[in-house]
């Protein structure tokens, strides 16, 4: 980090502000030009406050010149990141696709669903029990019900379960749920970080709907800080000003955190675009992109789903951009 005084500083005033700074366990390179005093601030610097250090009267600017996020970074951990799910593994060259219902609605429809997801190359089921919908009055899920009918799921398949942990006090209820997923609303939800991040399962952190990539990686470091290594990103979309798609798709996202983080990047191209038909070009190209894996809503009956039916493929559309996925990855080897 690096700290730009006013001109006229006095040398005083650059000695208290130097004392203060290495009262943090800072080092402090002093680069004295003519006119202006530049400070290196040496050491971990993710606890300084920047806006405050840079509020302060002799204080022209602030500057970071390495990112904040520590444990998620590249730098200190080249090699990718490999997540394991029971005997899938996602990351550093594994693929996986997680396919599923947006809601968990019956047993029927979840068991059918995961057969069918299964038959066409999807290792991880996915399905909400717990919903965090716009409205009150929209189907909230089945709660534990739910779950338990996603149990029932993975013991019919052997696929392991991905389902959406929203509130702390459900926690207990996700001790056989193979993947816990933290939806985008709940991204910056910090006390769910933290408590997450003291288990050891594979944490799902969605984007938020509208931050920033360090943002993102941000709320990852509080999983990992905890002491949880397990964390795969999921991008699902951004809100921009276009409305067309339910959300717009950062598939940039998908290199730019490659180079930033050594955890799996995944993307959800069902959230991300909102419509069913939109579904399959944007697998194809996120897989194109590098992405370690999708997660994509596949529902039985999209026309009658209680949730995001709009946006889900029958299990024969899924199985076609399955097929194509699986062609673009042969491609790229
Ligand atoms: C979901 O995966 O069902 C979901 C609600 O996604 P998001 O948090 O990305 O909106
Ligand atoms: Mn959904």
């Amino acid at each position: 980090m690096i700290a730009v005084l006013k001109p006229g500083t006095t040398p005083e005033q650059t000695d208290h502000l130097v004392q203060w700074l290495k009262n943090m366990n800072l080092d402090v390179h002093i680069s004295q030009g003519r006119e202006v005093t530049i400070l290196g601030l040496i050491g971990d610097t993710s606890r300084v406050d920047m806006d405050l250090l840079g509020s302060l009267e002799i204080v022209e600017s602030v500057k970071r010149v390495s990112e904040p996020f520590k444990q998620v970074n590249r730098k200190f951990h080249p090699q990718d990141s490999v997540i394991e799910v029971g005997d899938v593994k996602i990351g550093g060259g594994h693929f996986a696709i997680i396919a599923g219902p947006c809601s968990v609605e019956t047993e029927d429809q979840i068991i059918e669903v995961a057969q069918s997801v299964k038959a066409s190359g999807a290792s991880i089921l996915r399905g909400g029990a717990f919903k965090p919908r716009t409205s009150p009055y929209a189907f909230q899920g089945l709660g534990e019900d739910g779950l338990k009918l996603l149990l029932k799921a993975k013991q019919a398949t052997g696929l392991p379960i991905c389902t959406e942990l929203m509130n702390l006090v459900h926690l207990d209820l996700f001790a056989d749920v193979d993947i816990i997923q933290i939806g985008a609303r709940n991204m910056q939800n910090f006390d769910l970080l933290k408590e997450v991040g003291k288990t050891k399962k594979p944490i799902l952190l969605k984007r938020g709907l509208a931050n920033t990539l360090e943002e993102w990686l941000m709320s990852a470091e509080y999983i990992m800080s905890e002491g949880n290594q397990n964390v795969i990103l999921c991008e699902r979309g951004i809100r921009t000003y276009e409305t067309f798609t339910r959300n717009t798709l950062d598939l940039a996202a998908v290199p730019s955190l490659h180079a930033l983080t050594h955890l799996p990047v995944l993307v959800d191209p069902s959230h991300a675009t909102g419509k069913a038909w939109l579904v399959p070009p944007m697998a194809v190209a996120a897989t194109a992109a590098g992405a370690d894996g999708l997660m994509i809503e596949v529902h039985n009956d999209p026309a009658h789903a209680l949730c995001d039916g709009a946006q889900s493929l029958s299990p024969e559309k899924f199985a076609e951009v399955s097929r194509k996925v699986q062609r673009i990855r042969e491609a790229l080897k």
